[in-house]
């Protein structure tokens, strides 16, 4: 432990200037963040001409329907505008939030509120509290009617919008609800932990996100998804029987095997898997059931329980952990500097002596542009693995010996088209586009993967 508090503390003493030195941390945060929302903007303009195009791509011409190819071009158009508006939008209230003290004026409201209930501003993890919740209300306002517009006309014109306003309505209460529940302790915790530890706080709060995130593994499908979608067991018949044997086959300790009324709020579709390492659950929705032939369902299950076998998750999360430990590490500089605060428009009187949520969300926001360069390699690592777990599905049938899991890569194949057709999601995608944002590779490029998979099986075998 004392090797990692000497090199935490080489970490601070190299970015010491932060504690003394008047920099204008206010200008870079515009110029970074304004920087990230006009590259997302040229992202979008590169794809935008590619929704002009009048044919789908060879490979996919067959499957497509009289006018779905035209349907599925229409809607990359008018979500492509949509996402050029609403980025610029929201990157415009967040500036003008920043350039006129908004964080410095919700701190001060924070203080006045808990001043009229009897607590004065020794209560720090009190008015944190109602700091948070004060920024996350205030600022989720203005974006409203930007997910009223993407539900009720944007996806309605499309077809796939399911939610009534009152089920809009409801799970938007539900959401702050489970913030409001969630947040408070987890936030009180976190805090605490600061004043606590004092400086020496990176490896016990590293424990502390550890825990949260596994209880969470455990809380959000059994406590908090129920409150917005319905699981009901999936009834037997040939997809369950099919389910169940490959699970059995593959060791995978599946407990509970659910359907999903995704199709309640949207047609989109999927399925996934979650869980303990020794009790698994795996969801299907109920829409991918209607879509796909219980032999393709199979062939997306094969996939996801790639994941498993290969431990992407468990890799995922501890990257994840890597990226928050750094985030940690370098988190002290920032913790005690009141030049930090004054360039935000804090006065004197609070940035004297730093509130430590105060000090990490400006933390967090000079951060955007190391962020925008963490979300690139996170796709480029969960390409990785999606292509790792469609070869997994493809070469099933090597590894377990079943004959009629030949064809195992021709089936998530055609179910991958099918969710591409139904869900019309764009088959021409500008490369650097896709890097930025997709977290999987795109159809053609899985499509010539897995027959690339299947053309190195058919050759071993010779
Ligand atoms: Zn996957």
């Amino acid at each position: 432990m004392d090797f990692l508090h000497t090199q935490l503390g080489v970490i601070q003493q190299k970015l010491a200037f932060v504690t003394t030195d008047p920099i204008d941390w206010k200008f870079y945060v515009q110029v970074f963040s304004w920087t990230v929302t006009l590259f997302e903007s040229y992202l979008v303009l590169r794809q935008y001409p590619l929704y002009s195009k009048t044919e789908p791509p060879k490979a996919l011409a067959p499957h497509f329907e009289e006018g779905v190819f035209e349907k599925s071009q229409k809607y990359g158009k008018d979500k492509a505008k949509f996402a050029l508006f609403s980025g610029l939008y929201k990157q415009i209230i967040d500036s003008t939030m920043l350039q006129y003290g908004f964080y410095a004026w919700s701190w001060g409201a924070a203080g006045r509120l808990l001043a009229k209930a009897g607590y004065g501003s020794n209560y720090e993890i009190l008015q944190s509290i109602a700091f948070v919740f004060i920024l996350y209300f205030l600022s989720s306002i203005p974006t409203l009617p930007l997910s009223v517009y993407s539900t009720f006309v944007l996806e309605e014109r499309h077809g796939f919008n399911k939610t009534t306003p009152g089920l809009f309505a409801a799970d938007l209460l539900k959401g702050w609800a489970v913030a409001f529940i969630l947040g408070s302790p987890f936030l009180a915790a976190f805090l605490y932990i600061f004043k606590w530890a004092g400086d020496r706080f990176v490896p016990w709060l590293m424990a502390f996100m550890i825990s949260f995130q596994l209880i969470m593994v455990v809380i959000y499908p059994t406590v908090i998804q129920p409150l917005f979608n319905k699981l009901s067991p999936l009834p037997s018949g040939d997809l369950r029987t099919r389910i169940e044997s490959l699970a059995s086959k593959l060791k995978f300790p599946l407990k509970h095997l659910y359907e999903i009324d995704g199709s309640k709020r949207s047609s989109h579709s999927n399925a996934y898997f979650f869980g303990l390492p020794w009790s698994k659950h795996i969801v299907i929705f109920d829409t991918l059931i209607q879509q796909s032939k219980p032999e393709e369902v199979e062939a997306v299950l094969a996939h996801e329980l790639g994941h498993w076998y290969f431990l992407h998750p468990t890799k995922m999360m501890a990257i994840s952990q890597v990226h928050i430990f750094t985030i940690l590490a370098l988190f002290p500089a920032f913790l005690h500097a009141p030049p930090l605060l004054r360039s935000f428009d804090f006065p004197k009187t609070v940035s004297s002596t730093p509130p430590t949520i105060v000090a990490f969300l400006l933390f967090q926001m000079i951060l955007t542009p190391l962020e925008a360069v963490v979300s690139i390699a996170m796709n480029a690592v969960s390409r990785h693995f999606e292509w790792e777990a469609d070869r997994f599905a493809c070469e099933l049938q090597d590894r377990l010996q079943v004959a009629e899991m030949n064809d195992m890569g021709e089936r998530l194949g055609k179910a991958l088209i099918i969710l591409h057709v139904k869900n019309l999601s764009t088959v021409w995608v500008d490369w650097l586009y896709s890097a930025y944002h997709h977290s999987h590779p795109t159809l053609t490029e899985r499509l010539k993967a897995l027959e690339a998979f299947q053309v190195t099986r058919e050759k071993k075998k010779m």
